[in-house]
């Protein structure tokens, strides 16, 4: 298959790139580099060293054969946009290309316009490119579970039967996201049902769980291709940023009780539910949801899976709860279906310590990297 990777200079789209082209598909990378000027603006750094995206689809060359074209630009200029799809003509689309920090978005008004305009306008251009110049391609599009927040019912796969006054309907799960960027998503998956309903275009929205990890077989290959790892108080998510704070000496740090349950899932498993989505494309017209994680776990959980392998590895590491910055339920009851990924193949990896382990050793060999003023959550919701 000819497949756009837009967003694959980032730490979900780079190994996904790779591992589509290993997979043998026609891969072309979209990526308008603004990921790697937010690390500038916030005086911040990938853990790992990153190459170019220059240098790294040359190394990947070198090593497999293989071509992976790259055009840098922004997909909210449309101009660019139309220019690529002419030229590639793809049959799917997969698209990590967005705003995806909670933090960032709620900087200050500034930051939460620019989130809402570069995620909602993006995917806007997107679904209008598609129309006009390949009506047949799948897009396959990330969302997040965040866009459910935590209701006291079980969460379905985008959809819920509902019986209102003797009459049922299947409606779109109610969505109550906690923050402006996850909020660019709902807006996202809005305007995506309605334009498979209007245009008959086939999309796939995958509500993404929070993702952990940092190699995949093919970013292992050479250190040109190692992905990213972000661990400072904007980008880093919980788990990973837990192992990097635990491998620096620095606290675990627990926004209020810690009782917040997400879903997660490993950053291997990432690039095989986009391969999944893509073999099974969505119908003309149809707008389907896949929940795309593989586990549950509390923040507190997590941070005490960590501080023990932490402890073996002689790292003596304390868990310390802080205030939450956020605006959120730190105590609440949480069910999220996942099973339609799994109907289609996916075969989960689990955590356990030995994840955590390899994860922490590569973390370790990188910790002189880190900016330890970045560590502490800056941003407050209020
Ligand atoms: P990332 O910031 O590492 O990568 C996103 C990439 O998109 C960056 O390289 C950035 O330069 C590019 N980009 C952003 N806006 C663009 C635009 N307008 N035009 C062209 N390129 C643009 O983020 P990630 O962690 O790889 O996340 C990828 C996607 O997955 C996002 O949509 C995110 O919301 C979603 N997601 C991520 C997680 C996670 O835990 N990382 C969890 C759930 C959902």
């Amino acid at each position: 298959m000819k497949i756009i990777v837009a967003g694959g200079d980032g730490f979900c789209g780079w190994p996904t790139a790779l591992y589509l082209s290993k997979q043998g598909h026609d891969v072309a990378i979209v990526d308008s580099m603004v990921r790697r000027e937010m690390d500038n603006e916030l005086h911040s750094n990938s853990l790992t060293p990153i190459a170019s995206l220059e240098e790294r689809v040359a190394k990947w060359k070198e090593l497999t054969g293989n071509d992976i074209r790259t055009y840098e630009g922004d997909l909210t200029h449309y101009d660019f946009l139309r220019e690529v799809l002419k030229q590639e003509m793809p049959d799917a689309f997969v698209h990590f290309a967005e705003q995806r920090s909670a933090p960032y978005s709620m900087i200050d008004r500034e930051h939460a316009v620019y989130t809402q305009t570069n995620n909602v306008a993006g995917t806007l251009n997107v679904l209008y490119g598609i129309k006009e110049f390949v009506p047949d391609c799948h897009l396959i599009k990330l969302g997040t579970m965040g866009e459910y927040g935590t209701p006291n019912i079980p969460i379905e796969e985008g959809y819920i039967e509902i019986e209102h006054k003797g009459r049922k309907d299947v409606l779109p799960y109610p969505k109550q996201p906690g923050s402006f960027y996850h909020l660019s998503k709902v807006h996202d998956s809005h305007n995506m049902t309605f334009a498979c309903k209007i245009w008959g275009i086939r999309a796939t929205d995958l509500n993404q769980g929070v993702v952990y990890g940092l190699e995949t077989d093919e970013t292992k290959m050479d250190p040109v291709l190692t992905n990213r790892l972000d661990y400072d108080g904007v980008f880093g998510t919980a788990l990973n940023r837990f192992i990097i704070q635990s491998a620096i000496g620095h606290d675990i740090t627990v926004y209020g009780k810690g009782g917040q349950t997400r879903g997660f899932l490993n950053i291997e498993d990432t690039v095989r539910c986009i391969e999944i989505a893509a073999e099974n494309p969505a119908d003309q017209g149809e707008f389907r949801v896949f929940n795309q994680f593989t586990e549950e776990f509390s923040v507190g959980e997590l941070a005490e899976k960590v501080q023990k392998v932490a402890q073996e590895e002689g790292c003596e590491t304390t868990i310390a709860n802080l205030d939450n910055p956020r605006v959120e339920l730190e105590a609440h009851f949480f069910q999220a279906e996942n099973t339609k990924l799994r109907d289609l193949g996916l075969e989960p990896h689990l955590l356990d310590d030995d994840v955590i382990r390899a994860i922490f050793r590569t973390v370790v060999r990188h910790k002189d990297r880190v900016i330890k003023d970045n560590v502490l959550p800056q941003v407050s919701w209020r």
